[in-house]
């Protein structure tokens, strides 16, 4: 079947990403059922309201010990729109990780794409693994802006050139580039988002400092804001065991 091109679509720009979660079943309960029921068998349920801070301090335990599979025991599921190159980096995490990623073979791809604010520090310096990022001049930041959009521009063209000469979505979206703007479930545990946030965030807290490019630290962030929402024990205790996962 052959495409038909959307009405002469104009290329938007943005420098957001997005994360809602859409789903959850996800609490610091959650957690001390499954620890206790190595001891207290199935009357563990009535023992998590009776002493919080032993609840507390079983939280903080598992996590400084590492005793990893109670947090296993829950699920979070985000909608999450970003760039092409974000998802790139985040499908890497393989483990306690289910994703699924609009299709460009399946539809039109639509002309959304990244462009940096002025709050993106543009210049890397130092050398690799030791470096820094700092802002750019005025003169930097209008260069990006101009040109990142004369080629999304050319490159969106050439894509619904092809679409309109009969091509198949499949082929013609070669032409498009990174920076465009996708959307994705993601779902994951408290266990692995831990470990995504440890390696894609940076933070004062940590033991082991990660440097991740800034883009997927904004979808880190907004995940980490929802998660401490719903598991607050859990997320003080990664905090204060240096945002290792357990
Ligand atoms: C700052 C930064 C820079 C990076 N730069 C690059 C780069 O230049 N090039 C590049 O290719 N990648 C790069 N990565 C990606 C990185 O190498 C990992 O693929 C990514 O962070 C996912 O981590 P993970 O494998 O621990 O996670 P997951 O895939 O979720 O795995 C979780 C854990 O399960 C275990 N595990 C999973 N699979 C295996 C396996 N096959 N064998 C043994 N144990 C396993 C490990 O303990 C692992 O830590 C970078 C990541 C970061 C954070």
């Amino acid at each position: 079947m052959t495409d038909t091109p959307a009405d002469d679509p104009k290329p938007s720009y943005r420098s957001d990403v997005t994360v809602e979660l859409v789903k959850h079943t996800a609490s610091d309960a959650d957690v001390l059922f499954a620890a206790r029921v190595s001891t207290l068998g199935e009357q563990s349920l009535d023992e998590l309201k009776k002493d919080p801070e032993r609840s507390k301090g079983l939280i903080n335990y598992l996590m400084r010990d590492r005793h990893g599979s109670p947090f296993e025991h829950n699920s979070m599921t985000f909608l999450i729109s970003a760039p092409i190159f974000v998802f790139r980096e985040f499908m890497r995490h393989r483990v306690g990780w289910s994703y699924n990623e609009e299709s460009g073979r399946y539809r039109e791809l639509q002309p959304v794409f990244y462009v940096p604010d002025e709050s993106r520090k543009l210049v890397q310096e130092g050398r690799p693994g030791k470096y820094v990022f700092v802002e750019g001049t005025q003169a930097q930041q209008e260069l990006v802006g101009r040109v990142m959009e004369d080629s999304y521009r050319q490159a969106y063209e050439a894509y619904q050139e092809m679409l309109a000469a009969g091509v198949a979505r499949e082929v013609a979206r070669a032409v498009l580039p990174v920076g465009l703007y996708s959307s994705m479930y993601a779902t994951c545990n408290a266990r692995s988002l831990m470990h995504f946030l440890g390696l894609r965030t940076q933070h004062e807290l940590a033991k082991v400092p990660s440097f991740p490019q800034r883009e997927i630290e904004m979808v880190g962030e907004k995940m980490e804001a929802e998660w401490a929402r719903l598991m607050p024990l859990t997320y003080a205790a990664f905090n204060a065991n240096g945002r290792v996962a357990p």
